[in-house]
């Protein structure tokens, strides 16, 4: 499965499957259904070969030696952060590659956030943030004096945008936001908001990690300040990821963390540091993983993301569909717009024993908060399950899931 495919071209999905050598394994002597990729995405042959390439046929450091296999390292890792530049449409030297969402956020935290925020400022945040999007800020909070203020969701889980336009008064300095919950699939109207926001002179930081494996993606137009996305999400490895930030961000920046190559030079009396995204990667960077990456956006990219939304919202049609007519099931988040995750409770039944027992069952799901405290604080549980699907899961599965979910709720009534 490599040809590309333009837009809404009929692509055989079966074949695209075969390609995730762990989707034809079985567990507990049943056929996997893997429903679990908001947790993390399945890897195709072709990402899992790159990384598996890398260390066979090209092991060395970046950025050091000038041998042969040093400077295929390089570019290898250069090389994905010009392909993820391009797949995110921004400029490559604007691009930050690090170890994830956690770190990227981090990063905005402690050289933005930190030397600018004072007491009287504030942070605005919403709902339905990841904790990877809320305790940063929190730590933000302590050591600066400045507050958290929250933006609320309505009923069916979207963001009640006149309550969150209400708060962006003047003494708000940062507007962190998610492109698409993890536990609801809302998908938020960014471009709109980070708008306002701009208008009312507030930084503004996209949690992209939700949003890049599942849609077309162009940041430029967004026109936020920061966007930051995590590359296991997107079929590519763990520990992998980017953060973008408008060039005025990154130069006026000062560095995170400190160590090799970040420097221009070093003297005991004082350190000249790197321009750019450099500045920002101190340290042996996780090459083999985006030799992975690379590979990975290539993948989507032959895919198109336009086809892989397309057949992810199929998906979630028929499976919001399917879910409706189990008995004492609630569905939590039905915003208008919403990426292929859903969160639901049955009544009467706990969110682990339903999570183990499908797991019995072949099925794969994620039980539990989900990183998400003050979403479930605001429903009033202390979990739910979520069922998250991509591209290389089946109608069928979803058919075989809804079986499932039925036999084991008959258990647990
Ligand atoms: N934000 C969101 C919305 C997420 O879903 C996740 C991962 N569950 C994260 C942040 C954390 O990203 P990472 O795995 O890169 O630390």
């Amino acid at each position: 499965m490599n040809a590309a495919h333009p837009a809404s071209a009929a692509i055989d999905w079966a074949a695209v499957r075969t390609d995730f050598p762990v989707l034809a394994r079985e567990v507990h002597g049943k056929p996997l259904i893997y429903f679990d990729s908001a947790n993390t995405g399945q890897k195709p042959n072709a990402v899992i070969d790159a990384v598996d390439d890398f260390y066979r046929h090209h092991n060395a450091n970046v950025s050091r030696a000038v041998h042969t296999l040093g400077t295929e390292a390089t570019e290898t890792y250069e090389g994905a952060r010009g392909k993820l530049a391009r797949f995110l449409n921004v400029r490559v030297d604007e691009l930050v590659l690090c170890s994830g969402t956690t770190f990227a956020i981090n990063l905005i935290a402690y050289s933005w956030a930190l030397p600018r925020l004072k007491a009287g400022d504030a942070i605005v945040l919403t709902r339905m943030e990841h904790h990877a999007n809320i305790v940063p800020w929190q730590l933000v909070a302590q050591r600066t004096g400045a507050t958290i203020k929250v933006a609320e969701i309505d009923g069916r889980g979207a963001l009640n945008l006149d309550q969150l336009y209400s708060l962006l008064t003047p003494e708000v300095k940062l507007l962190a936001l998610t492109h698409v919950s993890n536990v609801l699939g809302t998908v938020n109207p960014v471009r709109e908001i980070c708008r306002e926001a701009r208008k009312r002179g507030i930084a503004t930081l996209v949690d992209g990690s939700q949003a890049a494996p599942h849609r077309p993606l162009d940041i430029a137009a967004i026109g936020c300040d920061f966007y930051a996305i995590t590359g296991h999400k997107m079929s590519g490895p763990t520990g992998t990821g980017a953060l973008w930030a408008r060039r005025e961000h990154l130069e006026a920046m000062p560095p995170f963390i400190g160590g090799g190559e970040m420097i221009k030079e070093v003297r005991f009396e004082g350190t000249v540091f790197a321009d750019g995204p450099r500045r920002f990667e101190a340290g042996t960077p996780n090459i083999a993983g985006f030799a992975g990456l690379g590979a990975a956006v290539d993948y989507l990219s032959a895919l198109g993301m336009a086809n892989i939304d397309a057949r992810e919202q199929a998906l979630l049609a028929r499976f919001t569909q399917a879910l409706r007519d189990v008995p004492g099931l609630r569905i939590f988040g039905e915003a208008p717009e919403k990426a292929a995750v859903v969160s639901f409770l049955i009544e009467g039944a706990h969110a682990h024993d339903l999570a183990t027992l499908l797991d019995l069952e072949g099925v794969a799901i994620r039980s539990g908060h989900h990183c998400a405290h003050p979403l479930m604080q605001h429903f009033g549980v202390p979990a739910t399950c979520r069922a998250s699907l991509a591209y290389y899961n089946t109608f069928d599965e979803i058919d075989a899931f809804v079986a499932a979910l039925n036999k084991v709720r008959k258990l647990l009534a």
